[in-house]
């Protein structure tokens, strides 16, 4: 058929004109809708796993999903992962003002260091959040810096706990070669008077962080110490016997330690 239009031209060209632009934008809203949705189920994804490996649930894991990359990049530099440290801190001093009420004693309170006291985030930047594996060279020369930034939750709730009258240990799975530089990061992070600072030696360097920090909380134990509570990024910094009378698990989707 040959319609024409009041330009004389006619009307097929016209159709053709316009099913082109149409068409490309329909596939442009496909796009859009297709980018969209897949950031919606990566998202969906991610949140799932996050909550699986803070919970615990997954087990030991090497290195996060490459999809939840940018994931747990947002969430380490975001509000969320603030919201989060500050929950645990104040669900902490909770049970700390009830534990302590009568007799001080010897109550203690343990605290984790690295990704509990100090954030090693500049550090796992380089490590893509946790997409590469742990690199042993690269980390003592991250610790020999000096310069990890305190977690402002922790900081306070260390410093509340302190005022409480708890005695305060630090046990940390660094080694002995790096006490004075980590004694020295600690208290330019604004961390100090802790009663003892326990780091790994020589017979500890192949012991699993669990049996490591078991045997180091029975050893306080057998020297009075009374463990109310117990702070850590991994559950390998909480788990196994003797466990104090509470644990208190720190966010930290970007690695796991056995
Ligand atoms: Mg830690």
């Amino acid at each position: 058929m040959s319609f024409k239009s009041s330009s004389n031209t006619p009307m097929y060209f016209h159709s053709k004109t316009l099913i082109v632009p149409i068409i490309s934008l329909l596939l442009i809203l496909l796009s859009v809708s297709s980018s969209s949705s897949l950031k919606t189920t990566h998202s969906a994804f991610c949140n799932s796993w996050a909550s699986s490996v803070e919970n615990n649930n997954a087990g030991p894991w090497e290195t996060i999903p490459a999809k939840c990359k940018s994931f747990v990049s947002d969430y380490m530099h975001g509000p969320r992962y603030i919201f989060d440290s500050e929950a645990v801190a104040s669900y902490s001093l909770a049970y700390a003002k009830k534990a302590i009420t009568g007799d001080v004693g010897n109550s203690t309170w343990i605290f984790d260091i690295d990704d509990t006291l100090l954030s090693n985030l500049p550090y796992y930047r380089s490590l893509r959040y946790g997409s590469d594996s742990f690199n042993q060279t690269s980390w003592d020369q991250w610790v020999e810096k000096v310069n990890a930034p305190p977690i402002p939750a922790s900081l306070k709730l260390y410093n509340k706990l302190k005022k409480l009258g708890f005695k305060l240990v630090l046990l940390t799975g660094r080694f002995e070669e790096h006490r004075k530089l980590t004694e020295k990061n600690l208290k330019l992070a604004g961390y100090s008077s802790w009663k003892k600072l326990i780091l790994r030696d020589g017979s500890d360097r192949e012991k699993t962080a669990v049996v490591y920090k078991s045997e180091k909380r029975a050893m306080l134990e057998s020297e009075g110490f009374k463990i109310r509570g117990n702070s850590g990024d991994q559950w390998s910094d909480l788990l196994g016997s003797p466990m104090a009378e509470r644990s208190f698990k720190h966010p930290n989707p970007m690695y796991y330690t056995v």
